[in-house]
Order: structure tokens, then C-alpha cells, then sequence
């Protein structure tokens, strides 16, 4: 039996793959798609990260990630406003980023099965066993779950997040065109909000979530894309002159920010599959590779005999709601207010009165940096 699976080779999946194998433990990570591969994403990661990222030997910056500064916000009338990011970022593509991710697991001692997807699992007195969908059957002792947003995972371990649904549906397209080199930016159309930044390749990354029926009477993820462009004067002036790169925008639906369960059958769970935080806060990827920072320091004293399981257990999910319940609550709320337009223009009007303004918003989104 080996020590420690974890399902899903994301970012939480691969920094937990990592950390736990400097440290000394026999890992193993499954992940159900063939790798490399782009996926949804605003591609924005905050610093309060990069810290610990250096300490498992992970350099986004020497990977050609792109230094993010400052931020740029626009409501649906056009009107917009910079800040500077407290903590600031980087932009790197998750086709590089899961990549390189993927390369330092291995290098730490991590084995990754890719192209490998768990069905289901069993729990028993020695452990547990993982089925793949090949009908082989593979036992450890700890097993964490860091298969993102939305996974069968959910339907087999019987979670209720399964059966959320939302009307949330993520774009994502790569664009050749010009856009400040260090700024993230975030734009308010109306149904949905469109993110901007520039990414390791030159190219600009454009991600947006939309209200499905955005898409209603067989409009095409593409021709949303060009009538937002058209429609929104801010992203008009970045982007009208730009050329889409990919054949068609990358497009997942069923996207749910509701809460979820942290420790599920004794599965200690991370990143999105213990909750996803808005896109519009750009944190998910941070508070990612956070939950894998708590969850390899509690399985760490789990196996050296420093705590029983059940303690392991509680202190990860007590530890969990304190780094991210607040911020999870800011981003829903946030989300709330922007899905009306009417709130968004006069939010944006009211970040004059509130002191420091807008970047003291972003701030009850993001953590502090953690090594
Ligand atoms: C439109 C949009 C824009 C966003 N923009 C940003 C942004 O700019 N900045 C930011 O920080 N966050 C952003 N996010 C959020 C961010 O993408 C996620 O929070 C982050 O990817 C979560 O990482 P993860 O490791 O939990 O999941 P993922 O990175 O999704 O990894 C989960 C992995 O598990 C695998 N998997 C699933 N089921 C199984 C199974 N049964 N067996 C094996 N493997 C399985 C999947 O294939 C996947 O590779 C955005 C999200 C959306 C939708």
C-alpha cells in the first residue's frame, strides 16, 4: 500500500504532490485527462502564493510568467478605474503553469498517472482503495481529493455539490493584441464579466463568465465573444483590434459557487473541490495552492504518528474555514452585486468614498503570503 493518493492534477493536486514528497512520502497523483492541456481560466495568479511555490522549488517568474502590478476595473457603462494590487501577481497560461507544476512533482519523487480517472473508492480498516476507470484498484492510507469544480468524484463519493447547478457558464480565448504589459483587468458587461491579461506566450488571455442564457437561440461561444467586444466601450478599446488565436473559445458549464464540504469520508478535500471561490476575485489558483500547503502540513503529522486521523481531519477543515471563509463570502457577495448592472455602475461610483477604495475590495478577497 502506498501512503497518498490525490485525485485530480490541478494546481492543489500537484502542490500537495510536491510538498509531501519533499518531505519524504510516497505519493501518488491521478489525473483523468491526457496531459498538457489548456483549460478555463483567467490565468491570473495572486503572490500571496509565490512564496511557498519558491519553497517547493517552483519558479513561475523563470517559467516567462508575466509580473502583474496593477488592475484595471470597468462597470457596464464604460466608465473604469485603476489601482495598484496590494500584493500584486503573476499571468503564466495553465498549459505552462500545470506543466511545469506537473515536471516538479516528478522531480520531488511524485508519481502522476495522467490520462487516468478514479471512478470510485472504497474505505476499509487498512485505508483506502482507489478504482480506476480501468478496473484496476490501488490502496493508500491517506487520499486527498483535488479534482476541481465539477468531477464524477462528487457523484461517486455521494456529495450533494454533485447536484448543484448554476447558471454560470467559463470562456476562455487567446488573443494577438496589445494590453498594458503588468495589468490584470476586469470588465462588467452586463451578463457576465470578462477578464484581461497577458500571459507568458505574448499572447493576451481573455476569460469570462457568463449567465448561460447569454448564450440561448444556438449563439456560439465565438459570436458572444465579438458582441461583447462590441458591446462594452472599455473592452472595445482593448481588445476590438486584437485576433483570436484558438479555433473556438474553450467553454465549461455548471459552474457553482455554493458551499461544500472540506472533509468528505475522510477525504481531505482542496481548491475548488472544497469550494469555489467567484472568478471575478481572482484567487482561486492562490487559495489552491494554499489548501495544499494546510492539507500536506496536517497529513505530514498524520503520518509521522503526531496526531490520530480523526484530528488530523478536524484541524484541516477548522484550519480551511478560517484562511478562506471570509473571502469566500466577500466573492459571493461580490458576484451578487455584479450580477446587476445597475449595482455595478454605482459600486464603482462608491469605491471614491470607501478609503483606499478599490484595492481595499480586492484585499477581502486575497490572503497574505504564507511561505
Ligand atoms: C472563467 C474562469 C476564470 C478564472 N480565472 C481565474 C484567475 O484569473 N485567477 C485564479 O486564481 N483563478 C481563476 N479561476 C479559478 C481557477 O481556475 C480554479 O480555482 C483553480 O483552477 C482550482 O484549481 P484546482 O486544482 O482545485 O482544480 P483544477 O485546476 O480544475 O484541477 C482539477 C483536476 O482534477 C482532474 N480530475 C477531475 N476529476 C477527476 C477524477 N475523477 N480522476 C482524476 N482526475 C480528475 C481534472 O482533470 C483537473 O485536471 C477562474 C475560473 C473560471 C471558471
Amino acid at each position: 500500500m502506498s501512503q497518498i493518493a490525490i485525485i485530480g492534477g490541478g494546481l492543489a493536486g500537484l502542490a500537495a504532490a510536491t510538498d509531501l514528497s519533499l518531505r519524504g512520502f510516497e505519493v501518488v497523483v491521478f489525473e483523468k485527462r491526457k496531459w498538457p492541456s489548456h483549460k478555463v481560466c483567467g490565468e491570473y495568479v495572486s503572490n500571496e502564493v509565490l512564496p511557498y511555490l519558491n519553497r517547493l522549488g517552483a519558479d513561475p517568474l523563470s517559467w516567462g510568467a508575466v509580473a502583474i502590478e496593477s488592475f484595471e476595473f470597468s462597470s457596464p457603462n464604460g466608465r473604469y478605474r485603476h489601482t495598484t494590487l496590494p500584493l500584486g501577481g503573476f499571468s503564466i497560461s495553465r498549459f505552462a503553469l500545470d506543466v511545469h507544476m506537473a515536471h516538479r512533482a516528478r522531480e520531488a519523487g511524485a508519481i502522476i498517472h495522467d490520462h487516468m480517472e478514479i471512478t470510485g473508492i472504497e474505505n476499509d480498516a487498512q485505508g483506502m482503495t482507489l478504482i480506476a476507470h480501468d478496473g484496476t484498484r490501488h490502496g493508500f492510507d491517506v487520499v486527498l481529493g483535488a479534482f476541481g469544480k465539477r468531477s464524477k468524484m462528487d457523484k461517486s463519493l455521494e456529495r450533494p455539490e454533485f447536484y448543484h447547478r448554476t447558471d454560470y457558464v467559463g470562456l476562455k480565448q487567446y488573443f494577438r493584441g496589445e494590453y498594458p504589459t503588468h495589468q490584470v483587468g476586469l470588465y462588467h458587461f452586463g451578463p457576465g464579466y470578462l477578464g484581461i491579461s497577458n500571459v507568458e506566450t505574448g499572447l493576451l488571455n481573455v476569460a469570462v463568465l457568463v449567465r448561460s442564457d447569454a448564450l440561448k437561440g444556438g449563439k456560439t461561444p465565438a459570436q458572444l465573444l465579438q458582441e461583447v467586444i462590441a458591446s462594452q466601450p472599455r473592452i472595445h478599446d482593448h481588445l476590438a483590434h486584437a485576433t483570436p488565436i484558438l479555433d473556438n473559445p474553450l467553454a465549461i458549464s455548471n459552474i457553482s459557487f455554493l458551499p461544500r464540504s472540506v472533509v468528505h469520508r475522510g477525504i481531505l478535500m482542496m481548491g475548488d473541490a472544497a469550494g469555489m471561490i467567484p472568478p471575478l476575485a481572482g484567487n482561486g489558483m492562490a487559495m489552491a495552492i494554499r489548501a495544499a500547503q494546510l492539507a500536506s502540513h496536517e497529513v505530514a503529522a498524520y503520518l509521522k504518528g503526531q496526531c490520530s486521523r480523526e484530528e488530523m481531519e478536524v484541524r484541516y477543515a477548522r484550519g480551511w474555514n478560517d484562511e478562506f471563509q471570509k473571502r469566500l463570502q466577500w466573492g459571493r457577495r461580490l458576484q451578487r452585486i455584479m450580477e446587476h448592472e445597475w449595482a455595478c455602475n454605482i459600486g464603482l461610483q462608491l469605491t471614491r468614498l470607501v478609503p483606499g477604495g478599490l484595492a481595499t475590495i480586492v484585499q477581502q478577497t486575497h490572503g497574505t503570503s504564507h511561505e
